[in-house]
């Protein structure tokens, strides 16, 4: 079975991730951030240029969308930034052209309640994409480390079970094409006690829900720089995903220009071993294949 990931990076090697050690051609790397999220740096062309030097050709940025009602506003653009997003974006998108292909995302989050506002949002722009990702239960933003300490006396058995719960939701609601780092809840490091027949139906249930969406799943290095230590998702997860079908999209998840296309290598090497040849790429929200390719 797939080996552990070891520690936490934070900080990038100069020169990018990418060196010559690698094993696999790059992908697209889905999942990245501008400062109007109030958590990450860098503009897109300062992202696409990082790529070009770690030798992407494709990319997509994936900015934290507006909520409704001010939810959680200081983790997210406002409203009133979406329009200076798309605009950031489509110049680097032509600025780049021929160089560099740059793909109009959003990380859009699943919470109900919302989802009218939402699937607004999306029909009102030709995305290429739209990650759905479920980064609250109920109210408690639970990756939000100023939050922490509500993880305090917290039931991680059932934290768990409704988090794959609302992924699961977030699958059914077909507005998203790809589900975002499906297993966020082990961020910190917090774990259901070992071989929980719940935790375990609960990610099958929520795997099953995803193929039956027909959405693809992110698998996403962020984790790797975060207590968890790991890729999203789990090695186990991955091989149960595989085998029902289910397509991957890779994302770095990155809020700084040095994390672009972070741990790429490792990730396809999960896919490659669970029998994955290829991963997706968006345009205008058609999905379509890149053939992993490996390096000689
Ligand atoms: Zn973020
Ligand atoms: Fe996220
Ligand atoms: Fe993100
Ligand atoms: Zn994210």
């Amino acid at each position: 079975m797939l080996a552990q990931i070891g520690p936490a990076v934070f900080t990038p090697p100069a020169g990018g991730w990418y060196t010559p050690l690698m094993r696999f051609a790059p992908v697209p790397d889905y999942h990245m951030h501008t400062p109007r999220c109030n958590h990450a740096t860098g503009s897109v062309a300062d992202y696409a240029e990082a790529a070009l030097r770690i030798g992407l050709a494709e990319i997509g940025m994936s900015d934290h969308s507006p909520m409704p009602g001010g939810f959680d506003a200081a983790w997210r653009m406002d409203r009133a930034e979406l329009a200076g997003y798309l605009a950031e974006v489509e110049a680097a998108r032509d600025a780049f052209a021929g160089r560099l292909t740059v793909r109009i995302g959003l990380e859009a989050d699943s919470h109900p309640g919302s989802e009218a506002y939402v699937r607004d949002m999306i029909e009102a722009y030709p995305w290429d994409y739209v990650i759905g990702s479920v980064h609250y239960l109920g109210d408690w933003g639970f990756d939000n480390p100023d939050n922490l300490d509500a993880w305090n006396g917290r039931d991680v058995e059932q934290a768990y079970c409704d988090y794959y719960a609302a992924v699961a939701d977030s699958a059914a609601t077909g507005m998203f094409d790809i589900i975002g780092h499906p297993d966020l809840i082990k961020k910190f490091g917090h774990r259901p006690p070992p071989g929980s027949v719940r935790v375990q139906a609960a990610e099958l249930a929520m795997l099953d829900a995803v193929r039956d969406a027909g959405v693809a799943l992110e698998i996403s290095s962020a984790g790797l720089r975060k207590p968890v230590g790991e890729v999203y998702p789990h090695g186990r997860m991955l091989a149960l995903a595989a085998e029902l079908g289910i397509p991957f999209a890779f994302g770095s998840d990155a809020h700084a220009p040095g994390e672009v296309g972070h741990a790429m290598d490792t990730c396809l090497g999960m896919l490659t071993a669970c029998g994955i040849d290829a991963v997706c790429r968006f345009e205008k929200r058609r999905r379509f294949a890149v053939p992993i390719r490996a390096l000689p």
